[in-house]
Parts: structure tokens; C-alpha cells; sequence
């Protein structure tokens, strides 16, 4: 599923390409993704210059003149940028085609992907509206992190996996950030001490970081027709490593579910 660091990797390799292009036109081959797919949308898009691609949590938010493009990758989406023309395949849904011979095409396996036209505030959309701070912002702080857990009993790991908390720590972020800084991913939100509120903080900002700069070198994938997502894989150290030694010291990695979810914890480092 693209994460946090996949979605911003996509808007570093798109973003240079769209900016000041204006749409001319829209293909949409499928009647819904998540949601239906608005069949006015090549009507509301056409003629609108991209003035800039930013994000917010998961989301993509295309600025235009007259509204905003919201787009979120779903569970298997991927966008590319390629030339007008190039044949679709059967899970090719949206297309938008640009004033330079080129065209953005969205392609989402399963459809869990969301393409909404804006023109109120898109940060004030429900769904953006109760997001928590971005964890690359100052806000996202140890002080933040601090006194947001306080009086709260549910593990910390499901803390910063909760959206309104903080966004984008999914699943394989949280393991990796708590291994790093070495917090039992159950321990109770409530109990964390200032000093590993400060940890994890560092922690989260520093793996997002590491897997953005990954994603950089493959960032030419996302203007070639023949290439891939271009999706990476982080160094794990401890997400999938259930049963291996612990890269620090050696012990075998306990491996559970959390929330539903696989966690991996090294029992000694992380007690
Ligand atoms: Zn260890």
C-alpha cells in the first residue's frame, strides 16, 4: 500500500512536469474507485492550469485555478506520467491529459483509490479537516507527542497510527520508529516520559526522511512509460523480522498483532 513516503515520492517525481501545464482533457474509464467517479469531472477539469502539486496526510492535492483535484492512492494506486496515446491496460482508470503531449494516468488495481474536484477549502473537507499535523512539520514535536498521549491508555503503536494524532505512520513505519527508539510498541500512550516522547518523535521524522530519500532514486519511473512505481523498500530492522536476531543485540525479534496489525519488537531493547 503506498505510504506516506510513497505518496510524497510520487508528488517530488509529478510535481516539476504539472506545474503551469493546463488539463485538456479527461478520460475516465471506470464508474467508481472508492467513490463514484463524478462524470462531470472532464467538464470541471478541462482548462484548468495546475499551479501546484502539494499533499496533505496521503492525499494529493492538485492546485487549479477555479478548485483543487484531491486524489488519495487507495490500496494499489499508482500515477504515471506518459505520453498521450500510450494504450491503456485494464486497470488504467483515469487519465489526464496535459497541454504538452503527455498524460497523467492513474492506475488502481482494486479501486480503493478517491478522485474528488474541489472548490471550497480543501483543508477544511472532512476528509482533511480532522487530520493531525504532517510528522515532517515542527509541529509533530516530542512536546506535541507529549501531551497529546497523556491520560490515554491504548498502545503506543495504535497512538501514532490514529490519523488525528499524526498522519502518514502506518504500519511499517511504527514498527521501525519504535524499534529505533526503543519503546514496547504495547506500552500504554498515557505512560511514555517526556524523554521518549522525544525519541520517537526523532524516531517517526527519521524513517519517513530515510524512506523519501530512497524513494528519490527511483524517481525517473515516474515519467516512463515501461516503468514501474517505483516503489522501495527501507532497510527494516524490524517490520517482517519476526523470529530474526535484532540488529542490536541479537535476540530473537518477538512477532504479534497490535490493533489487528504485525508487530515486531525486540524484547530486550525494546522492554
Ligand atoms: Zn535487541
Amino acid at each position: 500500500m503506498p505510504e506516506l513516503p510513497e505518496v510524497e515520492t510520487t508528488r517530488l517525481g509529478i510535481a516539476p512536469h504539472l506545474a503551469g501545464r493546463t488539463i485538456s482533457g479527461v478520460t475516465l474509464r471506470a464508474a467508481k474507485l472508492r467513490l463514484p467517479l463524478a462524470a462531470e469531472l472532464p467538464r470541471q477539469l478541462s482548462g484548468q492550469q495546475i499551479k501546484a502539486v502539494a499533499r496533505r496526510g496521503k492525499y494529493l492535492l492538485f492546485a487549479c485555478a477555479d478548485g483543487t483535484l484531491l486524489l488519495h492512492l487507495g490500496m494499489t494506486g499508482h500515477l504515471r506520467l506518459i505520453p498521450t496515446g500510450t494504450p491503456p491496460g485494464r486497470h488504467d482508470h483515469v487519465e489526464l491529459h496535459l497541454d504538452n503531449g503527455t498524460m497523467l494516468r492513474l492506475t488502481d488495481p482494486r479501486k480503493f483509490g478517491t478522485l474528488l474536484w474541489l472548490t471550497a477549502d480543501p483543508l477544511q473537507h472532512p476528509l482533511l479537516a480532522r487530520l493531525g499535523p504532517e510528522p515532517l512539520s515542527p509541529a509533530f514535536s516530542a512536546d506535541y507527542l507529549y501531551q497529546r498521549s497523556r491520560r490515554r491508555t491504548v498502545a503506543i503503536k495504535i497512538f501514532i497510527m490514529n490519523s488525528t494524532i499524526v498522519v502518514g505512520v502506518g504500519n511499517i513505519y511504527a514498527n521501525e520508529a519504535l524499534f529505533r527508539a526503543r519503546i514496547n510498541p504495547a506500552q500504554p500512550a498515557g505512560s511514555l516520559t517526556p524523554e521518549q516522547a522525544g525519541r520517537l518523535a526523532t524516531a517517526v521524522k527519521k524513517v519517513l526522511d530515510e524512506a523519501i530519500a530512497r524513494g528519490g532514486t527511483t524517481l525517473r519511473d515516474y515519467v516512463d512509460a515501461a516503468g514501474n512505481p517505483g516503489y522501495f523498500r527501507l532497510e527494516l530492522q524490524a517490520y517482517g523480522r519476526g523470529g530474526e536476531p535484532c540488529s542490536v543485540c541479537g535476540t530473537a525479534l518477538q512477532l504479534s498483532r497490535l490493533g489487528g496489525r504485525s508487530t515486531c519488537w525486540c524484547p530486550v531493547c525494546q522492554s
